[in-house]
């Protein structure tokens, strides 16, 4: 079978099935209805049993505050005059138990998201919250049990979410196959960085697939073999010590400066998403951290993260990277990148919608927390803040008054922070493009943000692999773009880098130093490749390439231009 590989390498491994749970409520007359509530009663049971297990671990392991909301999720299962309503709607409907609790709970929720009161609208939440345990649990749909996952594990499942990825075992997970997905999404990246090769949209995977079946995974070619014959597995082991000895070859750059043979100096270095990709970067030699994905230490938890947390997680990150630079971009939550308690809208179109910047201007409270967070980590090391999705001057001042209002408050309460710490902003937005001449007045730095500029440039969802032949970094648009934004921010004086995924592109490295780019953050997988690629080659001929480039119509033509050169280099 055949998908679209989106993070090479070769993984084998037996088949762990994600099951997706879909919750689907039919309306069933029932004769035996003291029956019906007496298996009510044991679901009732079974979750207050589950919360309370859930209490205790979280007060344990995070705090009380955390807990709290297990506490009242109990009490809820615990009210007798709601449980009895269920009982008689059971009773005197002659409905099953599944039909009588989502009728009665639904009219609750709708009340409760109807009233103007924050603490109330939240309780409906909460409500979906039981409800959906309560449902699951009379249904038998049982979410996956992640500590049964053994070494040697090949992920199956329908989709992948940004906080599915994140939270798996990476000592145990050795590919990815799911049915649907794109390139660009925030999974799929996610699997790059953390270095699992990964195959994506292979319809009907999870009919093909049973658990433990031994796997094949290419995610170079997107090939996937199920139950392979002695042919396959000899082929594909001896594959696999090929890449293992290529990238042994690779080692031999550690420790060697990432310069041109004519001496231009380039920066590389790696985007993460959560502390746990740090022994990815320490061991490609990675020279910093041009974007950490901040967003994803907010999800898989019931609450935020406090200032202090969060202070940790910096601080641990900065230790680890012993002064080299860390930008720590703020919270970029939305477009695909959920964080069910921070109560989101559901949106049309949450690509274009409140996410990022936009959110946490509106959330004034969980943005300064965080640049708090950051400021007091800024004396363990050299980090920078980076603001997301900036599509106007106003949103930029906004922003850094709030920066300069945290500031303030850590001075009076004699907290010590770097004053001078550097302030950048990703061009992710085409507005931000066009005027980057302005912006470049009011920043430290420029990351260019490659896979919303390309989605948002192209208007090609990101996400929409039906699209994918429109979405590529080699249009003349965004060769365009790019171009003006190093010399946008070179004309300021500041320094542009990039952190899309096309920085990490080893076609389009050279065009990009070419245009004067002053630092290429990637995953850490890619490092050593792109520094071997950057060694061999000659800036005052870069230059040339970019200028040829430009002059080219379409993308497909800028493509097979820097291919051919690419491949006349490289061999
Ligand atoms: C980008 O848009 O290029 C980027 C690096 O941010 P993200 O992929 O997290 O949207
Ligand atoms: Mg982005």
């Amino acid at each position: 079978m055949k998908g679209l590989g989106v993070s090479p390498g070769i993984g084998i491994g037996k088949a762990f099935i994600i099951e997706s749970e879909t919750i689907n409520i039919e309306k069933i007359y029932i004769s035996d209805t003291s029956s019906e509530v007496e298996r009510l009663r044991s679901a009732i049971n079974i979750c207050k049993y589950e919360i309370d297990k859930l209490y205790l671990k979280t007060l344990h392991e995070i705090g009380e505050k955390e807990a709290m909301i297990f506490k009242s999720h109990e009490m809820m299962l615990e009210d007798e005059s709601f449980i009895l309503e269920i009982e008689s709607k059971i009773l005197n409907d002659n409905v099953n138990a599944e039909y009588a609790l989502k009728e009665t709970t639904t009219a609750y929720i709708e009340l409760f998201e109807n009233i103007k009161d924050d603490y109330l609208r939240e309780r409906a939440d909460d409500l979906k919250d039981i409800m959906n345990r309560v449902l699951r649990e009379l249904l038998g749909i049982h979410p996956t049990d992640f500590s049964k996952m053994e070494i040697n594990s090949v992920i199956i499942a329908k989709e992948l979410t940004p906080s599915d990825t994140a939270q798996l075992d990476r000592n145990k997970v050795v590919a990815m196959i799911t049915e649907f997905g794109g390139n660009n999404s925030h999974a799929a990246i996610m699997a790059r960085i953390m270095g699992i090769p990964t195959v994506l949209g292979i319809k009907g995977i999870l009919n093909e697939i049973k658990s433990n079946d031994l796997i094949i995974c290419d995610g170079k070619t997107g090939i996937i073999i199920i139950n392979p014959g002695n042919d396959d597995k000899k082929y594909y082991k001896q594959k696999k010590e090929e890449e293992d000895l290529f990238k042994n070859e690779l080692k031999k750059l550690i420790g060697l400066p990432t310069v041109t043979k004519d001496g231009y100096k380039i920066e590389l270095s790696s985007n993460i998403g959560t502390p746990e990709d740090m022994s990815l970067v320490l061991e490609n030699d990675s020279e910093g951290i041009g974007l950490f994905r901040s967003e994803f230490i907010f999800m898989n938890r019931e609450s935020e993260p406090t200032e202090d947390e969060q202070l940790e997680q910096y601080k641990g990150i900065l230790k680890q990277m012993s002064n080299k630079p860390v930008i720590i971009r703020t919270l970029d939550i939305g477009g695909d990148k959920e964080v069910p308690y921070l109560d989101m809208p559901k949106e049309d179109n949450p690509f274009l919608g409140y996410r990022a910047i936009r959110l946490c201007l509106g959330n004034e409270c969980l943005f300064k927390t965080q640049l708090r967070a950051i400021l007091r980590s800024s004396v363990y090391g050299n980090v920078k803040i980076m603001f997301p999705m900036i599509s106007t001057l106003k949103e930029l001042r906004d922003a850094k008054k709030i920066l300069e209002e945290a500031k303030q408050e850590l001075r009076n309460e004699n907290i010590e922070f770097k004053e001078d710490i550097e302030l950048g902003i990703m061009i992710e937005i085409p507005s931000a493009a066009i005027i980057s001449d302005l912006l470049a007045k009011e920043v430290d730095f420029f990351s260019i943000g490659t896979n919303d500029l390309i989605q948002y440039t192209m208007a090609v969802d990101r996400m929409n692999s039906k699209l994918a032949h429109l979405y590529s970094q080699y249009h003349p648009a965004m060769l365009r773009l790019i171009k003006s934004i190093i010399k946008n921010g070179h004309d300021a004086g500041i320094w542009v880098g990039m952190c899309g995924e096309a920085a990490g592109d080893p076609i389009l490295i050279p065009l990009l130093i070419g245009m004067g780019l002053d630092e290429l953050s990637m995953n850490s997988s890619s490092i050593l490749y792109a520094r071997g690629v950057i060694r061999n080659l000659d800036k005052q001929e870069l230059e040339q390439i970019a200028e040829n480039a430009l002059q080219l119509e379409a993308a497909i033509d800028v493509e097979n231009y820097l291919s051919n050169l690419f491949v006349n280099k490289n061999n």
